[in-house]
C-alpha cells in the first residue's frame, strides 16, 4: 500500500463544493489502496484578504503577526475538509503545522523548514486516516514554540517536505491549471502542457514555473528525489511530472537549509575562443553560431556582457579538439562583420587552451545571495583569478587558468562541504522520452541590469562585490563577467554585470558605488527597462545549434541582445524590455514548442 501526498491550492478548495469534491478524490485513492495525506492551502483568496486587512491596520506589519493572522487560513480548510471527508464516511484528522512537528527556523514570514517529525503521522496512517495537514506553516524551534509560515505559495513546499519525510511514492500538486506549459500562456497563448519536466529544468524556469510550483518545492524534491506530479483538480488528466534523478542520500535534518550547493563540476577539456570589439547590433551572434552550428561544432559556455561605445565581445568555450575548426569559423567570420561600412570596428579573435572550467551546481542557490559570493572568495582566498563568470539558477560556472584547477576543486569542495565526487553534468537522468533539446521558454521583465566597468582584474573582486550585495540582503539573479579586457592606468580591467529584482537596483547600485573608491572600479550603471528570455532543455548539451537557432530567431525580430549566459541546460538572453514579449514569442515558435505536444483539454 502506498503512501501518498496531495496538496490542493486556494481555488481548488474555495467553496464547499470544492472541498466537497476534494473529499471525493482523496477517498477515492484511498478506496484504491493508498494511505493519504493531504495538504490544503487557504480558501481561494483567504489569505490576500486577510494581507489586505493588515494593511488597512498598519502599513509596518510584525511580521510575527502576520504570521499569527496568515496561518489561520489554512486551519480553516483543514477543519472543513475534514469534516466533509467524515461526512463521506472516510476516517480523517485534521493537524496544524504545529500538530505534526513541521520545524521551522524562527524567521517569520519566510521560514524554511529544518526537520519534520513523523510519529504522530505514522501513528494516525496506521490507524487508517487520512492526515488533512495545514500548508503553509510551522513551528519554531526555539521555546516558545512561535507560529511561522513559509512564504507566500509555500503550502507546495509543505506538502514535498511532507512527502520527503515520510518517504512517499508521489506527491501530487492539485491546481487549477492543467499541469506545468511551455511557457506563459497569457504572453504565447499556444502554449502547450508538458507530460514531463527534470526538477533542474524547472529550477532553471523558476521565474515560469514559480506561478505554478513554488521554487522551494522544487529544491526539495530534487535533493530528496521526491517524485512530484502537477496536475488539474477538475479532471483525470495526467498532468505533468516533474522528475528527479535519484538523489545522494541526504540526512532530514537541516531539511531546507543544509547544503545548498551539491556538486563540484571541473572540466578540463575545454578552450575558448573570444570575438573582441564585434558591431553591436542584431544578428551578430546568431551569424557566428549559426556558422558553428553548420560545422556541428557544439559550444558549451557562452558569454556576451554589456557593450561599449558599439562594439562588444563574445566568448564561447568547447571541447579542446573543436578548437582549430571553431577558431577557423570566428576568423572567417570577422571580415564580414564588417561588411557595414558604417562599422569602424577591428574585430579581433583570441583563443585561450590554458583554461579550465569550474562550477557548483545546487538547488539551493535560488534566492540566497551569499552562495555565489562564497564560491568567489574562496577562490581568491587562494589566490586563483576568475576570467569569465556565467550563473543560472542552479549553477555558478567560472573559467580559470588550467594551472589552478586541481586547488580550485579542492577549495570549493572545501568550502562547501561537498564530499560526493563530481556529478556527471545532465545525462545522469532517465527519462521516459528521450531529453528534448528546449523543454520550454520564460520571460522575467522585472529585473535591472547593474553594470560595473573596469573592475581591477585580479582575485578577489568579485569576491568582494557581490560578498557585499549579500550582506545588503540583495539578491543576484545572472551574474556575467565578460571576455572583454581594457587598460586603465596601465591596469588590465574587466566588466562585471550582473540583474537583481527591479525593486532592488537602486539599493545595488549604492552598495557598488560606496566600494568604488576603495576597490578602484570605474562607472556603475542601472538600467531597469531590461527583460530576460531564457531557454532550457536537458538535451541541449549533446545537441549542436541550439543557441544558434536562438539568436536567429530574436535576430529575425530585429532584437539585439545584450547580454548572454548560459549553463549546460539553459541559455538566457538580455534584451531590452519593450521588446521582451516578441523576443519569448519568437523563441517558443523557433523551438516548436506550440503544437507538438498533446493537446490541453480545456477544463
Ligand atoms: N495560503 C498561502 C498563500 O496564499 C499559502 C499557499 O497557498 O500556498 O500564499
Ligand atoms: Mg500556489
Amino acid at each position: 500500500m502506498a503512501l501518498i501526498v496531495q496538496k490542493y491550492g486556494g481555488t481548488s478548495v474555495g467553496t464547499v463544493e470544492r472541498i466537497q469534491a476534494v473529499a471525493q478524490r482523496v477517498k477515492a485513492t484511498v478506496a484504491a489502496g493508498h494511505s493519504v495525506v493531504v495538504v490544503v492551502s487557504a480558501m481561494g483568496k483567504t489569505t490576500d484578504g486577510l494581507v489586505k486587512l493588515a494593511a488597512d491596520i498598519t502599513n509596518q506589519p510584525s511580521r510575527r503577526e502576520m504570521d499569527m493572522l496568515l496561518s489561520t487560513g489554512e486551519q480553516v480548510s483543514i477543519a472543513l475538509l475534514t469534516m466533509a471527508l467524515h461526512a463521506q464516511g472516510q476516517e480523517a484528522i485534521s493537524l496544524t503545522g504545529a500538530q505534526v512537528g513541521i520545524v521551522t527556523e524562527a524567521e517569520h514570514t519566510r521560514a524554511r523548514i529544518l526537520k519534520i517529525k513523523t510519529d504522530r503521522l505514522q501513528r494516525h496512517l496506521s490507524e487508517g486516516k487520512v492526515i488533512v495537514v495545514a500548508g503553509f506553516q510551522g513551528i519554531s524551534q526555539t521555546s516558545d514554540l512561535e507560529i511561522t509560515t513559509l512564504g507566500r505559495g509555500g503550502s507546495d513546499t509543505s506538502a514535498v517536505a511532507l512527502a520527503a519525510a515520510l518517504g512517499a511514492e508521489k506527491c501530487e500538486i492539485y491546481t487549477d491549471v492543467p499541469g506545468i506549459l511551455t511557457t506563459d500562456p497569457r504572453l504565447v497563448p499556444e502554449a502547450q502542457l508538458m507530460e514531463e519536466i527534470t526538477s533542474d529544468e524547472m529550477l532553471e524556469l523558476a521565474s515560469l514555473g514559480a506561478k505554478v510550483l513554488h521554487p522551494r518545492a522544487v529544491e526539495i524534491a530534487r535533493n530528496y528525489g521526491v517524485t512530484l506530479v502537477v496536475r488539474s483538480s477538475w479532471t483525470d488528466e495526467p498532468g505533468t511530472r516533474v522528475i528527479s534523478p535519484r538523489p545522494q542520500p541526504r540526512p532530514l535534518e537541516g531539511l531546507e537549509l543544509a547544503h545548498p550547493v551539491d556538486a563540484v563540476e571541473f572540466d578540463t577539456d575545454q578552450a575558448k575562443v573570444a570575438l573582441l570589439r564585434i558591431p553591436d547590433r542584431p544578428g551578430i551572434a546568431a551569424r557566428l553560431f549559426g556558422e558553428l552550428a553548420s560545422q556541428a561544432l557544439n559550444v558549451d559556455l557562452i558569454i556576451q556582457s554589456i557593450h561599449e561605445g558599439n562594439t562588444n565581445d563574445i566568448a564561447f568555450t568547447m571541447v579542446k579538439a573543436n578548437l582549430a575548426k571553431a577558431e577557423a569559423v570566428a576568423e572567417a567570420i570577422g571580415p564580414a562583420l564588417r561588411s557595414n561600412p558604417t562599422d569602424t570596428t577591428q574585430a579581433e579573435v583570441m583563443v585561450d587552451q590554458r583554461m579550465a572550467k569550474i562550477s557548483i551546481a545546487g538547488a539551493g542557490m535560488i534566492g540566497r545571495p551569499g552562495v555565489a559570493a562564497k564560491m568567489f572568495s574562496s577562490l581568491a582566498a587562494a589566490g586563483i583569478n576568475i576570467q569569465l563568470i556565467s550563473t543560472s539558477e542552479v549553477k555558478v560556472s567560472c573559467t580559470i587558468d588550467v594551472a589552478d584547477c586541481d586547488r580550485a576543486i579542492a577549495v570549493l569542495c572545501e568550502a562547501f562541504e561537498v564530499t560526493s565526487s563530481p556529478v556527471p553534468q545532465g545525462n545522469s537522468l532517465q527519462t521516459q522520452a528521450p531529453a528534448p533539446e528546449v523543454r520550454g521558454a520564460a520571460l522575467d521583465i522585472k529585473q535591472a541590469r547593474v553594470a560595473i566597468r573596469h573592475v581591477p582584474d585580479r582575485p578577489g573582486m568579485a569576491a568582494q562585490i557581490f560578498q557585499l550585495l549579500a550582506t545588503h540582503g540583495v539578491s543576484v539573479d545572472m551574474i556575467i563577467q565578460s571576455q572583454r579586457c581594457r587598460l586603465v592606468n596601465g591596469q588590465a580591467t574587466r566588466d562585471i554585470a550582473f540583474t537583481v529584482a527591479q525593486a532592488d537596483a537602486q539599493t545595488a547600485k549604492a552598495v557598488v558605488e560606496s566600494a568604488a573608491a576603495e576597490l578602484g572600479f570605474g562607472d556603475v550603471a542601472v538600467d531597469e527597462a531590461i527583460a530576460k528570455v531564457s531557454v532550457v532543455g536537458t538535451g541541449m548539451i549533446y545537441a549542436p545549434g541550439v543557441a544558434a537557432r536562438m539568436f536567429k530567431a530574436l535576430s529575425e525580430q530585429g532584437i539585439n541582445l545584450q547580454m548572454i549566459a548560459t549553463s549546460e541546460i539553459k541559455i538566457s538572453c538580455v534584451v531590452a524590455e519593450a521588446e521582451g514579449v516578441a523576443a519569448l514569442r519568437a523563441v517558443h515558435n523557433a523551438f516548436g514548442l506550440a503544437g507538438l505536444k498533446r493537446t490541453v483539454v480545456p477544463a
